[in-house]
């Protein structure tokens, strides 16, 4: 099974770009050590997986995407990356990304483009376009991607796949490197969501390491997906989000997006589901509340890379003192976007700016909380599309950010409540894919996985 992806990733990876890190030969040794141990087939021994460059691997090169932090090899497993490893699955390799997971496109990335196999002239989504792009091309079987903003999902949704943005707080942030810490999850973006659910559950559960990580025991995902996939949703309430693409509220969602949207919320009630509309009226604030508080965040867990601990250092021949080093390093380590992000942070955290920017987003955040848990009293799950648009072609957005942020408009209330929230294939509109996302109450991400499944 190793070696027919490896195939596939030499055959087609030139093209697609998705990985940033390949080891045959360490994926076929650990492969032959699963066979000869006798352990392959079960639970997930032996089964290749593709990490998303902002996991941290062991001895494994770990970039997240940036120059700076070209050429370091951690000496440690990020907890996803240990779960895997523990589960006796194979690491193919680690793939391509937005910088510090920055972006919506992929094209963010320090290294390389990576294509969407669907229309190699449109981007794979973002910030997890590198993992998206794999599994959707066939050259991993599923993969891990992170969500800050919609990373998981809004990439899942624009290459036919499943992902799924887990609850915070309940897949370990240990080993992720950091971008917006009250944000990031890890989870599963794979084919199906049966798949999803397996990935999910290899990698959840609590974690001592992570001071956020929830004391809850690992959730049953995978018998959700197979009791959803049943079809039978008979008492299961279902609110449209009026202010995610419905009346008024449709500026800049295309019109096949709605469509089928549309079709597979009559396919819900075809099934039992009781539909209505709820209106979340905070959750038209989402997009200024998340690009004040993800930039604040950035720029105090980037501040670490100094030319010091990790990867790159640029300027130290001895005539420079500590800051010049520093500010070299910065100056050629980090791309625009991030650059962006840190001197946003930094303004909005800054003294005098402080309560009008970062303490009104936290407010705005508490709003859109208190839009889900009113929502989640009249309903079990919300939906909307998962994007307003389908891929867009690469190179269309790149010098327009805010052209760029809009493409997480629909996933950031689910990021900033900490609530769970999975992408699941409901159509094509123009021969490209949409995505439908499913809503849930903290810690109800089997729901998720029920009604995603129903609609599979
Ligand atoms: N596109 C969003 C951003 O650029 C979300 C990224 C993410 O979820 N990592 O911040």
């Amino acid at each position: 099974l190793t070696q027919a992806y490896l195939d596939r990733i030499a055959a087609e990876d030139a093209e697609l770009g998705s990985y940033l890190h390949v080891d045959p030969e360490a994926a076929l040794g650990r492969a032959t050590a699963i066979d000869e141990a006798g352990t392959a087939g079960t639970g997930l021994a032996g089964i290749p997986v593709a990490l998303k460059d902002v996991v941290v691997t062991q001895g494994v090169p770990t970039t997240s995407g940036s120059r700076i932090l070209e050429g370091w090899e951690p000496p440690y497993d990020g907890t996803v990356a240990a779960r895997l490893k523990a589960a006796d699955t194979v690491l193919l390799g680690k793939t391509n990304m937005d910088e510090f997971a920055m972006g919506s496109s992929t094209e963010n990335s320090a290294y390389r483009v990576t294509r969407n196999p669907w229309d190699p002239e449109r981007i794979p989504g973002g910030s997890s376009g590198g993992s998206s792009a794999a599994v959707a091309a066939g050259l991993a079987p599923w993969a891990i991607g992170t969500d800050t903003g919609g990373s998981i999902r809004q990439p899942a949704a624009l290459t036919g796949l499943v992902g799924h943005k887990p609850t915070y707080g309940s897949v370990s942030r240990y080993g992720l490197i950091a971008f917006s810490s009250s944000l990031d999850q890890a989870g599963p973006m794979a084919r199906t969501v049966l798949d999803a659910a397996l990935l999910h559950e290899a990698i959840g559960g609590h974690d001592p390491l992570d001071s956020t990580s929830i004391d809850a025991p690992v959730p049953v995902l995978a018998e959700s997906a197979r009791r959803g996939a049943g079809g039978d949703l008979s008492g299961l309430r279902v609110g449209i989000v009026r202010e995610l693409g419905g009346e008024g509220h449709t500026d800049g969602y295309e019109e096949g997006v709605l469509a089928r949207v549309a079709e597979a919320v009559a396919l819900l009630e075809g099934m039992g589901a009781e539909v209505r509309e709820v209106s979340c009226p905070a959750f038209d604030l989402a997009l200024p509340a998340y690009y004040l508080i993800a930039p604040s965040e950035a720029s105090s867990n980037l501040s670490r890379f100094d030319g010091v601990r990790y990867g790159l250092r640029v300027g130290d021949d001895g005539d420079r003192d500590l800051d010049e080093v520093m500010a070299l390093t910065r100056e050629q380590g980090f791309g625009a976007e991030v650059k962006r992000r840190i001197i946003l942070g930094t303004y909005a955290l800054s003294s005098g700016y402080y309560e009008a920017y970062y303490g009104q987003a936290q407010k705005v955040r508490t709003l859109i909380s208190r839009d889900f848990t009113a929502g989640f009293d009249q309903v079990d799950v919300l939906v909307s599309p998962t994007t307003p648009t389908v891929a867009f072609p690469l190179g269309s957005r790149v010098d327009d950010p805010v052209a760029m942020y809009a493409a997480d408009l629909c996933t950031l209330p689910a990021s900033l409540a900490g609530v769970p929230a999975i992408s699941v294939p409901c159509g094509l509109s123009d021969g490209l894919p949409v995505g439908f996302q499913i809503m849930a109450p903290a810690l109800a991400d089997d729901r998720c996985y029920q009604v995603a499944a129903a609609l599979e």
